[in-house]
């Protein structure tokens, strides 16, 4: 696994519990109001002698093993890395929690992680709506995957949330309804306002939300998933 950087304690993803955060490198999507840029393209990742290796990664989780509870892998996007599985078998063997967050692009892995009993957590961003992908990703993707992926999380017998960072010129009303349909009967939809800083789109000049506007989002998930919240920072 690639790791970036890690953050070695945080409250922030589970209140009570203890994590550790591992940020990967490189992504398949390419959203112009991504703020990682220099992780998400491979010709901007100058520093790859500056990674973490995986010996001392797994060195610090075994002095951790009474103090933390959970790993979370995160951007930019895990399941692009072949050894996914592999690492996150090896941090079971360690006995933590796995939370993984993704974009949804790859079930297959995802499947197997779930069905092996692999990860404990799973956050998915949903871009935007299925008609509308493309606008907020840039790359032409398999509906299909996306699909799959949702619905796989429905069924799974897994705490999962879904998450959409919402840009104002991207997003608007019926996208919000889409998506909503979509995932009608999930457990957890997170909204998070975009902000508007480092954006992989050097030009990318739309804008955030106000909160009213976040709220009007929010009644309309509510009509179709029962638990919906806005988040004041994207991912
Ligand atoms: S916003 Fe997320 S999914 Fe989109 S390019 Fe950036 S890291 Fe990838």
């Amino acid at each position: 696994m690639l790791i970036w950087a890690l953050k070695k304690t945080t409250l922030l993803d589970y209140p009570d519990k203890i994590a550790t955060i591992i940020f990967t490198v490189w992504c398949n999507l390419r959203c112009g109001f991504c703020h990682n840029k220099e992780f998400v393209l491979p010709n901007e990742i100058k520093k790859i002698d500056d990674l973490i290796p995986e010996k001392i990664f797994f060195n610090f989780l075994k002095t951790k093993v009474w103090v933390l509870d959970w790993v979370v892998i995160c951007w930019w996007e895990p399941t692009v890395h072949k050894d996914l599985y592999d690492f996150c078998k090896s941090i079971k063997d360690l006995w933590f929690l796995i939370k993984i967050d993704t974009n949804w692009q790859n079930p297959k892995i995802l499947k197997k992680l779930i069905n092996e009993k692999l990860v404990d957590y799973i956050a998915m961003d949903i871009k935007t709506s299925f008609l509308n992908y493309q606008k907020a990703t840039w790359v032409k993707e398999d509906i299909e995957n996306y699909k799959e992926s949702i619905e796989l999380l429905i069924k799974s017998w897994i705490d999962y949330e879904f998450r959409t960072t919402l840009v104002k010129g991207i997003h608007n009303l019926e996208d919000i309804l889409e998506i909503s349909k979509t995932i009608s009967w999930s457990k957890k939809y997170y909204l998070q306002n975009f902000k508007g800083w480092n954006t992989l789109d050097d030009n990318f000049c739309w804008t955030s939300f106000s909160l009213e506007e976040l709220y009007e989002f929010e009644n309309i998930c509510k009509k179709y998933v029962e638990n919906v919240h806005i988040r004041e920072y994207d991912q």
